[in-house]
């Protein structure tokens, strides 16, 4: 049975956070020095993951992304990447990763059956990377995505959240970098989610800006002619190269938004900005079957219309969506809670 939300959009694809811990601080998504963390005993078993992700399944969920924080901190992730690339409901299967424990964990990865992958990275620069992320981890990173450039993944991609005065003069940078290591980059709007409490829009480069400097600089770009849900825009360069662009914040694409999140202890949000979530972990702590699971979700679905990016741009004030008061008692709004 497949569910449609009240504006026709499926329930198509599901990010599961594993984990809210990070061992960076990006300074757009973890700014403060202390975070409160979810308690150990309501993180999701990967069994109890395992069983959510079947339902989703059956709701019309064909598209999982595994997430974080950070996910590759969880103990023994590449077993629950067996188990969810086992499933023949999944055409899509995924996981978006800082990078750092990455060159250890590719061939466990690979072997768990794990087809595609995303590197976050925003600086081609150790100096930079440090001082946006707290941690000398450059060459970690770096060392993760060559690993991972050979070993045979379906497709490596390299997400950069594009600040400006931090790192807009790479981007012609990162993508003669993602051509060399055979990943194809694509370039975030700065959105001003959960953490990111020092947010302004003049830092936001928007997808026009990156483009007119794109073209600027290889003397041309041409979209990539493709409708799918994905929330990149795909372009291409006069040489071929394959790029893309998430606008979330200047265009965002709500209406075609068919992502739900799963945090790692088991709430449900239907939105990146929505400011409550529904919990599956206490009916399924507390014996419910699939069949009531499923109805819960459904019904759930069925009353969707959220459309926060869209909302937000429209919102005449654009201060700070959500103040560090606010996020300390209820780090469910966080983005490394939310799982971006
Ligand atoms: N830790 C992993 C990583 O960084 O890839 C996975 C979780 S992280 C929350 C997922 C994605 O969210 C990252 O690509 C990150 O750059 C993005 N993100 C976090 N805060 C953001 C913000 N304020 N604006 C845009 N993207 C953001
Ligand atoms: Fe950075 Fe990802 Fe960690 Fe957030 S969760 S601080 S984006 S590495
Ligand atoms: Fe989807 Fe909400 Fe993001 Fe819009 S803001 S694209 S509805 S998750």
């Amino acid at each position: 049975m497949e569910v449609q939300d009240r504006l026709g959009r499926p329930l198509a694809n599901l990010r599961v956070s594993v984990t809210d811990r990070c061992n960076l601080r990006c300074n757009y998504c973890m700014p403060e020095a202390e975070y409160v963390w979810l308690p150990r005993n309501d993180i999701l078993t990967f069994e109890e993951i395992d069983r959510l992700v079947d339902v989703f399944a059956a709701l019309g969920t064909d598209k999982v992304r595994i997430t974080g924080g950070e996910p590759l901190l969880r103990t023994d992730l590449p077993d629950l990447v067996a188990l969810l690339a086992g499933k023949a409901a999944l055409r899509d299967l995924a996981l978006t990763t800082n990078g750092i424990l990455l060159a250890e964990q590719v061939p466990a990865l690979r072997q768990a059956g794990l087809p595609r992958i995303t590197v976050s990275l925003d600086t081609l620069e150790s100096d930079r990377f440090e001082a946006l992320t707290r941690f000398d981890r450059h060459r970690d990173v770096l060392r993760g995505l060559d690993a991972a450039a050979g070993a045979g993944f379906e497709s490596v991609k390299i997400d950069t959240v594009v600040i400006r005065g931090v790192n807009d003069d790479e981007l012609v940078p990162m993508l003669e970098y993602g051509r060399r290591v055979n990943a194809e980059v694509r370039f975030i709007e700065y959105m001003d989610v959960g953490g990111a409490t020092r947010w302004s829009m003049d830092d936001v480069v928007s997808r026009r800006e990156m483009l007119d400097r794109l073209a600027a600089h290889y003397g041309g770009t041409e979209a990539v002619d493709e409708s799918t849900a994905a929330p990149a825009d795909r372009f291409t360069l006069p040489d071929g190269l394959v790029f893309g662009i998430i606008s979330s914040t200047t265009e965002p694409f709500c209406r075609q938004c068919d992502r739900s999140r799963l945090t790692a202890d088991g709430l449900w949000y239907r939105c990146l900005y929505a400011r409550t979530g529904t919990d599956l972990r206490g009916p399924l702590r507390a014996g419910a079957g699939r069949e009531a699971l499923e109805d819960l979700i459904a019904a759930t679905w069925r009353q969707r219309d959220d459309r926060g990016a869209e909302e937000r741009l429209a919102a005449a004030d654009r201060s700070t969506f959500i103040p560090v008061e606010a996020l300390q008692s209820q780090p469910h709004l966080e983005m490394h809670t939310r799982g971006g």
